[in-house]
């Protein structure tokens, strides 16, 4: 039989869920379906999200409430409007093949009006943040006098953003006698506070032990000196090749600054911060969700709450100022009982703060090593033999030009091609890792170095353009000519100049590759060359030049092209004869970002196991 239907659950449901591929209840499910549906006892689960608690009490909730009645009979506050979003559409995928089940979402930042609407129609269970909710009631808009239950979904984070006050006058307006279900990630004092204060002796449930980590998250940290943090960071997400992360820095200002430094660098990645509208913050997340986006670069507050599956890594770019922080941005992965990896880069002075989160979470983190140009070289190598080996073949389109491709392939044994192929990509990383420097800061335990502080190491990164930080004055140009067409940098500048009638002292760096190159030129001279290159014709073929990098619309919606040993990704990049098309491979899943170097993890520790999730202590800390 089917464990749900064990459980409690009706058939509808249960097929409904099982079209959402849940096959046996999870843990917390388990325990709590059968308590909830008895609909007698007030109750408080310790449990994070990611564990399968929207079902646990979205379930029960199908179960118990009377949907010939159109009148709100269940409320669930939670913390953010993505949390809102998530449970409601996750109740209505539960209770698709059941009949007149009105949810709606009550939430800020999006128009009133068609909330009260909804409201009007009918509904019976009421899914809020708490402000607009109580802007509703308030508006003497909605009736909560036949409530049966309230659930606190996230209490602790509610309490964090300060609701407590509104949540107080909101349960006011719900009947005595309706029954209260509070899930939490924690049990700080402040939560058995309202435990206390709304609840007759509630039935507890703790899910895993407290101030355990989730056990499928590994942490890990990376010590380095504070003006290589961005190569670090970079050298780390080209050694996970399919990295789909969350970044997490301390400002907006170093989001954005971030976040436009991986775009640059031909990372697919955008920002997510207070600062911007609902409807920017909104497609953001769209894009992520739907994985355009590789690195979604975020402030803690922007990323509260948000439920992507999936999510490999979480990056704590810059440490957050407390535990409760820690745990929630950690706790962004290794959802649904996927693993992930919290890695945090820090420098030698923050040691100390490692040692607290480690001692709050009861849990050793791992040190590992920035790793050397050579692994990252290595790990992306294997990652395109991966790809090439595993790619669909679609036959029946690519069958028309197999006779050209042969008839140009034919001087070449396999051996031959298949180097060349896996070097299409390679090279870049070869090129951009060939004098990588070692990156990790070298570290005494319980001593700081102060030459070695975060002070002094400041300072411009080198290279004029793309390195974050740093303001170029050149704009990076791509042209599709390089070592294949005999160029070398002389050629290739003799070259330039000539078409563009411009002095070679003018031109900055030029990076000759295999089937185009990068040359810098002065902003103020960009236009004049592209236009120069216009109708331009090299052995029959046409000179494309594109800027290479920011400002671009496309380097912005799908990535933009790497920097470093990039090739453009828009699409007019490519080569025709004798390269490769990039579109379709543009977005992530495929080598999503291209491009830049990266790193490792000494291999190893991903192998972890322990306790259960992710929590922390009693009180906030502060480090
Ligand atoms: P939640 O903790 O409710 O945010 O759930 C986290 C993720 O786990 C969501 O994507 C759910 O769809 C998924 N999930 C919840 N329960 C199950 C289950 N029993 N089997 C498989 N996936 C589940």
């Amino acid at each position: 039989m089917n464990p749900f239907i064990e459980l409690g659950i009706r058939h509808d449901i249960v097929n409904a869920i099982s079209e959402l591929g849940f096959e046996n209840p999870t843990p917390i499910q388990e325990q709590s379906i059968p308590v909830l549906l008895t609909g007698s006892n007030d109750f408080v689960g310790l449990a994070q999200t990611g564990t399968g608690k929207t079902a646990a009490f979205g379930l029960p909730l199908l179960e118990l409430l009377d949907f010939e009645e159109n009148h709100p009979q269940a409320l669930i506050l939670c913390p953010t409007r993505e949390l809102c979003l998530q449970i409601t559409n996750d109740i209505k995928n539960y209770s698709k093949k059941m009949g007149n089940v009105n949810v709606v979402a009550v939430y800020g930042g999006a128009s009133i009006s068609d909330q009260l609407r909804q409201i009007r129609r009918g509904v019976q269970i009421v899914v809020a943040t708490p402000g607009r909710m109580l802007d509703i009631i308030n508006r003497k808009a909605i009736d909560f006098s036949k409530v049966k239950f309230v659930v606190l979904d996230e209490a602790d984070e509610m309490l964090n953003m300060g609701f407590q006050e509104d949540i107080d006058s909101i349960l006011s307006t719900t009947p005595e006698e309706k029954k209260t279900w509070l899930f939490s990630a924690t049990m700080p004092a402040e939560v058995r506070r309202i435990a206390k204060k709304y609840m007759n002796e509630p039935f507890e449930l703790t899910m895993g032990t407290k101030n355990t980590g989730n056990i499928n998250i590994e942490h890990e940290y990376y010590i380095v000196r504070a003006r290589d943090k961005y190569a670090a960071f970079k050298r780390i997400v080209d050694f996970n090749p399919d990295i789909f992360g969350i970044v997490f820095c301390r400002t907006k200002i170093e989001t954005q600054d971030i976040a436009e430094a991986l775009i640059k660098d031909g990372y697919n990645a955008d920002s997510l911060h207070g600062d911007l509208s609902q409807q920017q913050r909104d497609k953001v997340m769209k894009r992520y969700r739907e994985r355009s986006l590789q690195l979604l670069i975020a402030t803690d507050v922007a990323a509260r709450g948000i439920d992507v599956n999936d999510v490999t890594h979480v990056i704590n770019y810059s440490l957050p100022d407390e535990l409760e922080n820690y745990t929630h941005r950690s706790g962004r992965t290794a959802r649904a009982g996927k693993t992930g990896v919290s890695i945090s880069i820090i420098n030698a002075k923050e040691l100390g703060k490692i040692r607290q989160i480690e001692r709050g979470l009861g849990k050793k983190f791992v040190k590992a090593e920035i790793p050397t140009g050579f692994d990252v070289c290595e790990k992306q190598l294997f990652s395109i033999v991966h790809k090439i080996h595993d790619v669909e073949v679609n036959e029946t389109q690519i069958e028309q030009y197999l006779p050209r491709i042969m008839e140009e392939f034919k001087e070449l044994t396999k051996e031959d091609f298949i180097k060349r192929f896996a070097s299409i990509e390679f090279n870049r990383f070869l090129e951009y890792y060939k004098n990588a420097p070692d990156l990790n800061a070298p570290v005494e335990e319980g001593r700081f170095d102060r030459d070695r502080g975060e002070r002094g190491e400041r300072g411009e990164r080198p290279g004029r353009s793309g390195d974050f930080g740093g303001k170029s004055e050149y704009t990076r140009l791509f042209i599709n000519l390089g070592s294949v067409d005999e160029f070398n940098r002389g050629d290739l500048l003799g070259y330039i100049c000539n078409n563009a009638k411009i002095s070679g002292r003018t031109v900055g760096k030029i990076d000759v590759k295999g089937v185009y190159s990068f040359f810098e030129v002065p902003h103020a001279d960009t236009e004049k060359v592209m236009e120069s290159f216009k109708g331009i014709e090299f052995k029959g073929r046409e000179v494309r030049i594109e800027v290479s990098g920011e400002g671009t619309s496309h380097s912005r919606s799908d990535g933009g092209e790497r920097r470093e040993g990039g090739y453009n990704r828009s699409g007019g990049g490519e080569r025709r004869e004798g390269g490769y098309n990039r579109s379709g491979g543009g977005e992530r899943r495929e080598g999503g970002h291209r491009g830049s170097p990266n790193p490792n993890s000494a291999g190893g520790f991903r192998d972890f196991s322990g306790k259960r999730r992710e929590d922390r202590p009693e009180r906030r800390r502060r480090f």
